[in-house]
């Protein structure tokens, strides 16, 4: 039941040395063969080599001798293999030959097994301590028995019984090694567990951490993929469908807070003929400067600037009304006009004309209205000889 091979010869030796006992003290003749002098005869020694053998085996086992002491056990084996054969051998063996050979051989067994004992002992494996003393019960007896069969002893109660006596303190120690040795070993099993178990919690930790890394990882490239996708790739500024997205929230916020929303468009003068003369690599220099131009002015605003598409770009001024607008454009009009672009040793001198649209808060207008007002606006400051600022007022 206990799946321990210790267990199960210690069993054994205490049937067998129980057999020993019964057959030396004649119950056995008289209760279990009685008809069977041969038997008598000849239990002596057959149980007796039966004893060592399961003694020998659990002292194998308990020790854990294979190992322990390789050397040791090798022994034990060999000691093991000469009660199997002279067990076998008794059958035939006249009895005053085999029983005197075999009460010698368990002095030898039993010194083994102490020798042994004391060896694995000196190891430091502790239960092996109980087991020692269980042996040296069970030799006291033995010797106490021996010295009164010689008449050293006197004959008494303790003297008499003085093998019982001791090997009945030999198996309660023997249980008691046995119960120390499992004890010793759930206590080892709970260690290897709870190792695993910290082990598996370390390793669940550091899982969840990387895990956690790649999540943030993962944020941020959704995060870069996210912006990059709003970005014109030229300029670096927001494109013409995160200017809706951006226009319509900024929208509804100054309508909330009953706030006025301007609108500006800026084109670039006669563009295409820079293009046309100095390449269109030194336009998109320009696009570059301008929308940096823009971008600087813009950041003392609270502004939201985009690039609309090619040379134009929009710019939203929530909470600006018209007057404040005609500024800040005013200002980037002039940003512009007041330096030169230098791209490829060449100074080019750029403008912008600017239409203004303002949305009162309480003006139904949409994105696609007010685009179309500040456009007109637009119109009007071309039509009125560029770089200039126009109103969608004026332009009316
Ligand atoms: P206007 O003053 O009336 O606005 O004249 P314009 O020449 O600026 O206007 P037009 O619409 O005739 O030309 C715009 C030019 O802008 C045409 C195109 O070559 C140029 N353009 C648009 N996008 C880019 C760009 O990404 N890079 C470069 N280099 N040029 C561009
Ligand atoms: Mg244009
Ligand atoms: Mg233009």
């Amino acid at each position: 039941s206990l799946r321990d091979a210790s267990y199960f010869w210690y069993l054994c030796h205490i049937s067998a040395f129980g057999l020993v006992l019964f057959t030396l003290n004649g119950l056995g003749f008289e209760y279990l063969w009685p008809e069977s002098p041969w038997l008598a005869d000849h239990m002596v020694p057959i149980s007796i080599c039966l004893a060592l053998l399961a003694m020998l085996q659990f002292a194998r086992t308990f020790l854990e001798l294979s190992h322990r002491a390789p050397r040791l056990n090798l022994g034990t084996i060999g000691l093991i293999a000469f009660f199997v054969l002279f067990g076998i051998a008794s059958v035939w063996l006249p009895y005053r030959i085999s029983t005197p050979i075999a009460s010698r051989a368990v002095l030898v067994g039993v010194l083994w097994i102490m020798f042994t004992t004391i060896y694995v002992v000196r190891q430091g494996y502790a239960p092996a301590k109980l087991l020692l003393l269980a042996w040296s019960m069970f030799l006291l007896g033995t010797a106490v028995f021996t010295l009164l069969a010689f008449g050293m002893l006197p004959k008494n109660f303790a003297t008499e019984y003085g093998v019982q006596i001791g090997s009945a303190l030999e198996m309660l120690l023997l249980s008691i090694a046995l119960g120390y040795r499992y004890a010793q070993l759930r206590n080892e099993n709970q260690r290897i567990i709870n190792d695993a178990n910290q082990q598996l919690e370390r390793k669940v930790a550091q899982r969840t951490q990387e895990v956690r890394h790649a999540l943030v990882q993962l944020e941020e490239a959704h995060e870069r993929l996210r912006d990059s996708s709003r970005r014109d790739a030229l300029t670096g500024l927001y494109n013409r469908s995160y200017f809706h997205e951006g226009f319509d929230e900024q929208l509804a916020e100054c309508r909330d807070g009953r706030r006025p929303l301007s609108l500006l468009m800026v084109d670039l003068d006669h563009f295409k003929s820079i293009n046309d003369r100095h390449g269109h690599l030194v336009g998109d220099d320009c696009l570059r400067w301008a929308a940096q131009r823009i971008g600087k002015v813009l950041r003392q605003h609270d502004a939201l600037l985009a690039r609309f598409g090619g040379e134009e770009f929009v710019v939203v001024l929530p909470g600006h009304d018209l007057h404040s607008a005609v500024a800040v454009a005013e200002e980037l009009r002039q940003a512009l006009a007041s330096e030169p672009c230098v791209s490829q040793e060449l100074r080019l001198r750029i403008s912008a004309s600017i239409g203004v649209h303002t949305i009162a808060p309480e003006a139904g207008d949409d994105i696609d209205d007010a685009l179309e007002t500040a456009d007109r606006a637009l119109y009007a400051a071309k039509a009125n000889g560029r770089d200039c600022v126009r109103t969608s007022i004026s332009a009316a």
